[in-house]
């Protein structure tokens, strides 16, 4: 199992789609932000991952399955997960970028996808740090 393999999973492929099909133009994977967030909308300032429940810790059914064997091993893994995920949202928020989540869980619903939308459109780029 791998977590850091960089891909085109398809919760991040579903979400995506979404996004264009309602106009919003986004870049992905981009390297020169902390953290390489998944998706980059620019023009809202916005970065987006799309988070793996289990990987990271998602409080849903299936962020909350335990793994069977080397409990504690998984337990400190997405501890690890969790705590790289707050840094990396801090870094972007310290540069001025809005820092949005969506679960795999939700990528497939559309009212989950809509209300990602709603709180794109709403965050409103800061000014320019100089
Ligand atoms: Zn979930």
């Amino acid at each position: 199992m791998k977590s850091v393999g960089r891909k085109d999973t398809a919760p991040e492929v579903a979400v995506r789609r979404y996004l264009h099909r309602h106009g919003l133009r986004y870049r992905l994977h981009v390297r020169d932000l902390p953290g390489t967030p998944d998706i980059v909308l620019p023009r809202y300032r916005t970065a987006i991952y799309v988070h793996g429940c289990f990987w990271h810790g998602h409080d849903c059914k299936h962020g909350s399955v335990q793994a069977r064997t080397n409990r504690e091993f998984w337990r400190s893994k997405i501890a690890a997960n969790q705590e790289r995920d707050d840094r990396k949202a801090k870094a972007l928020t310290e540069l001025g970028w809005t820092v949005q989540v969506i679960w795999e869980c939700e990528s497939g619903r559309v009212a989950a996808l809509d209300a990602l939308i709603k709180r794109i459109l709403h965050s409103r780029p800061r000014p320019e740090r100089t």
